[in-house]
C-alpha cells in the first residue's frame, strides 16, 4: 500500500541510509549508487560535513524572503562558484531545480533583449534529442521527443529544433568530420534564416547531452562554430550543464573544454550533490549590465529562490570539490572507468558505443555493430539492464529512445567524485554482468 504517485504503476524498495557509495534498501540491500541517481549525488551519501552545514543552517535561519533579504549562504555560494568571473559570468541566480533554471535562463534571454532596445526577439532554438526539463516551458525549448509528445498541444510554439551533434548515430560514413560541422552550421544557420535572425533570444544546448542520448559529446570544434552563428544573428548561448556540469565531466564547467564560453549557464544536479533541491543560472556580465542599466533587475521570482538552507548545503559541496582537489580524483577515476568499460564491453556485439567524458559514461546497446540496428523499443532492453544492474547491487540510469524518442537504449553510469580505483572496478564488473543478464534474458 502507498499513497505516493510514484513514477511507474511499481512501488520501488524504499531507500532508507547512504553512507559513501552505497544506498541501503528497507529490505537490508546494500546497492552501489553508480549514477548518484540522475548524476546527481556527486559527493556519495551520508556526508556529515554537508549534514551539519544543513542543520546549521535551519536551526540558525531556514527562510528569509529575497525580496526584503539576502542571506549569507548564497552570497558565498555564488562567490564560491563566481569569484574569478569563469568566462564573464559575474551573477548567479538560485532556484530548486535543473527545470526551473532553465525556464528563467529562457525568460532571462528575452528580457536582455528587451533591455536593449530589441523586443522582436522572443524565439530559442535547441535541438533534438535534448533536455532542458519537464516545466512547460523547459520541455517546449527542449528536445526529448518521448517526453513532449504526450503535451505537445500545449508547448508554446516560440521553440525550434535542430539535428544534435550526435556522430555516432546522425554523421554519414562518407563524412569527415569537419563536412559534419558544415551540415550542421548550416542547418542553425537556416533555422536562424527562416525564423527571422532578429527575432531568436538563444541557442540552448547540453555541452555533454545528458540523459536523453547518453553522455553524447559534440564533434570538436562544434560548439566554437555554433558560437559563431550566434554572435553573427546577435543572439545568445546558453549552455545546460544541469547534468554535465560542477565537475561531472573533469573541468567544473563542461565549456571549458569546448573552448567556448556561455551567455548564460544553467546549472543544478552536482551543485548540491542531491543535499538539497537547488539549480541555478550563471549569468555573463553583458546580460548583468543591460539589466542594471535598464529596468534594475530580473522579472522573474520565485518564493524559494536562494532558498538558505538549499544554499548551505550547496555551499559546503562545493568547498569539499575544492578543498580535497575532487576533480582530479573525476579525471583519473574517468580514466579508470573508461578503459575498464572498453576492456569489459567494446568487443561485445551488442555494445554499438562506450561514449563519455569525466565521470559521465554511457553504453549503447545495439543488435548489430556494423548496422547499429537498435533492440524492438518493446523488449525495454535498458530497463532490464538496471533490473539486472539492482540485483547485483549497482544502480545505473538508463533511458531508451536514444536515437529518436523511441529506439535505441542505453544506459549511464556516472558515480560520485570520491570513487576509488576498486569502486570503479566493481561498478565495471557489476555493470558488464548486468548487460549480460539482461541481454541473456531477452
Ligand atoms: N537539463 C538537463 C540537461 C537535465 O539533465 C535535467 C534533468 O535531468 C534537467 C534540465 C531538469 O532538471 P530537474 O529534473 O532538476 O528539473
Amino acid at each position: 500500500m502507498t499513497r505516493v504517485l510514484h513514477r511507474s504503476g511499481a512501488i520501488p524498495p524504499v531507500a532508507v541510509r547512504g553512507e559513501g557509495i552505497y544506498l541501503h534498501t528497507a529490505e537490508g540491500q546494500a546497492i552501489i549508487d553508480g549514477s548518484g541517481g540522475a548524476a546527481v549525488a556527486c559527493l556519495g551519501h551520508g556526508n556529515r560535513r554537508i549534514a551539519e552545514a544543513v542543520g546549521r543552517q535551519a536551526a540558525s535561519m531556514a527562510y528569509a524572503h529575497t525580496g526584503t533579504f539576502s542571506n549569507q549562504p548564497a552570497e558565498d555560494l555564488a562567490d564560491i562558484i563566481l569569484h574569478d568571473e569563469p568566462g564573464g559570468l559575474s551573477r548567479a541566480w538560485f532556484c530548486s531545480s535543473g527545470s526551473e533554471a532553465n525556464e528563467a535562463a529562457i525568460k532571462l534571454a528575452r528580457q536582455y533583449f528587451l533591455e536593449i532596445g530589441q523586443p522582436r526577439r522572443y524565439r530559442t532554438i535547441a535541438r533534438r534529442q535534448s533536455y532542458h526539463g519537464t516545466t512547460l516551458g523547459a520541455l517546449a525549448a527542449g528536445g526529448n521527443m518521448m517526453r513532449r509528445a504526450p503535451f505537445e498541444p500545449v508547448l508554446s510554439p516560440a521553440h525550434s529544433l535542430v539535428s544534435p551533434c550526435f556522430a555516432y548515430r546522425f554523421k554519414h560514413d562518407s563524412e569527415s568530420d569537419a563536412q559534419y560541422l558544415d551540415r550542421l552550421a548550416a542547418e542553425l544557420d537556416a533555422a536562424f534564416q527562416r525564423l527571422g535572425p532578429d527575432t531568436v533570444t538563444a541557442f540552448l544546448a547540453e555541452p555533454v547531452v545528458g540523459a536523453t542520448t547518453g553522455c553524447v559529446t559534440a564533434v570538436p570544434g562544434y560548439f566554437k562554430r555554433v558560437r559563431e552563428i550566434c554572435d553573427r544573428h546577435g543572439a545568445l548561448l546558453i549552455l545546460d550543464e544541469v547534468m554535465c556540469g560542477m565537475g561531472r565531466t573533469g573541468t567544473m564547467h563542461a565549456w571549458e573544454q569546448e573552448g567556448v564560453t556561455p551567455d548564460i549557464q544553467v546549472i543544478a544536479k552536482g551543485l548540491g550533490g542531491g543535499y538539497q533541491p537547488i539549480g541555478g543560472i550563471l549569468i555573463h556580465d553583458r546580460i548583468v549590465r543591460a539589466l542594471a542599466h535598464g529596468s534594475g533587475g530580473f522579472l522573474h521570482g520565485q518564493t524559494y529562490q536562494a532558498h538558505p538552507v538549499a544554499c548551505a548545503a550547496a555551499l559546503e559541496v562545493q568547498r569539499i570539490i575544492r578543498e580535497d582537489r575532487l576533480l582530479e580524483n573525476v579525471q583519473a577515476m574517468g580514466r579508470r572507468l573508461e578503459t575498464g568499460l572498453q576492456e569489459r564491453l567494446g568487443n561485445h556485439r551488442h555494445v554499438g558505443d562506450i561514449r563519455g567524458r569525466g565521470l559521465f559514461w554511457a553504453v549503447e546497446l545495439v543488435t548489430d555493430r556494423a548496422t547499429k540496428a537498435p533492440f524492438d523499443p518493446e523488449l525495454k532492453l535498458n530497463e532490464r539492464v538496471k533490473r539486472e544492474g539492482i540485483a547485483r547491487g549497482l544502480a545505473t540510469y538508463p533511458m531508451g529512445g536514444t536515437i529518436d524518442g523511441r529506439q535505441g537504449d542505453h544506459v549511464i553510469v556516472a558515480p560520485p567524485y570520491i570513487v576509488t580505483a576498486a569502486d570503479v572496478d566493481a561498478i565495471v564488473e557489476r555493470f558488464g554482468d548486468a548487460v549480460d543478464a539482461a541481454l541473456a534474458g531477452l
